[in-house]
């Protein structure tokens, strides 16, 4: 379909478009993303695999995902890519060991980054964004390089961050680990949320932390688990 690296076979990257819809779709029945609002991708070849801009998920096949060079080149045949294939591409310049982006307006990672909080570490599974707080970027327009640069410096040590006035981002090594991530952010959100309305809490050290994300490491069946996005 887009030629995405001679490596690469034709039934994995249709594999690869099916599982790009099919995590937007996910994203989207789950309430994560109201609306058309929030966009998905996996790294493919040099560039990306990536949901095309304003189309509802529920009406999209496999053609309709957008291949992006690594240069920021789109297919000229296929829809126009997601308006946020900058910040995206920029995910995977930062972090070449993550292999899927989840955007999304859910509910209260959203309020939060318009009340401009970032989430501390007032609950240890903060951790599972990789570090002690789930940070939050400043605002620029959507779909800009100013943007792109907010959310690679965001995520260059973290698997998850806020942007202000828009919504929240995670990565993963494949689509369902940045989904569930993605879920993981709303849930830790809604909660400091409410802790919030009880006063400002008592946070976890940086120490506590760093420990939390040393066990993640091998917590459940994380040692033997590979899955396939
Ligand atoms: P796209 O439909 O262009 O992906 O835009 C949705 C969005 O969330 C913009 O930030
Ligand atoms: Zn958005």
């Amino acid at each position: 379909m887009s030629g995405g690296g001679a490596s690469v076979g034709a039934d994995e990257e249709t594999r690869l478009r099916q599982a790009v819809i099919d995590t937007a779709l996910a994203m989207s029945r789950s309430g994560l993303s109201p609306g058309r609002s929030g966009n998905v991708s996996c790294r493919f070849g040099g560039g990306m695999l990536i949901t095309p801009s304003g189309l509802a998920y529920e009406d999209i096949g496999p053609a309709d995902i957008v291949h992006v060079a690594g240069a920021g080149k789109a297919d000229q045949a296929a829809p126009r890519p997601s308006s946020e294939w900058r910040f995206h591409l920029a995910a995977y310049h930062a972090r070449p060991d993550r292999h899927a982006v989840v955007h999304s307006h859910s509910m209260h990672a959203t309020v939060l980054a318009c009340a401009g909080k970032a989430i501390p570490a007032f609950h240890y599974m903060v951790a599972l964004a990789g570090g002690s707080d789930i940070p939050l970027v400043p605002y620029a327009t959507f779909g800009t390089g100013d943007l792109a640069d907010h959310v690679a410096r965001g995520l260059a040590a973290r698997d998850a961050c806020l942007m202000a006035h828009h919504g929240q981002i995670a990565i993963g090594r494949d689509l369902p680990a940045a989904l569930e991530l993605a879920q993981e952010v709303e849930v830790l959100a809604e909660q400091y949320f409410k802790v919030l309305s009880l006063g400002p809490p008592a946070l976890l050290s940086a120490e506590e932390m760093a420990l939390i994300v040393e066990k993640f490491q091998a917590y459940g069946q994380n040692v033997q688990r590979q899955r396939r996005s």
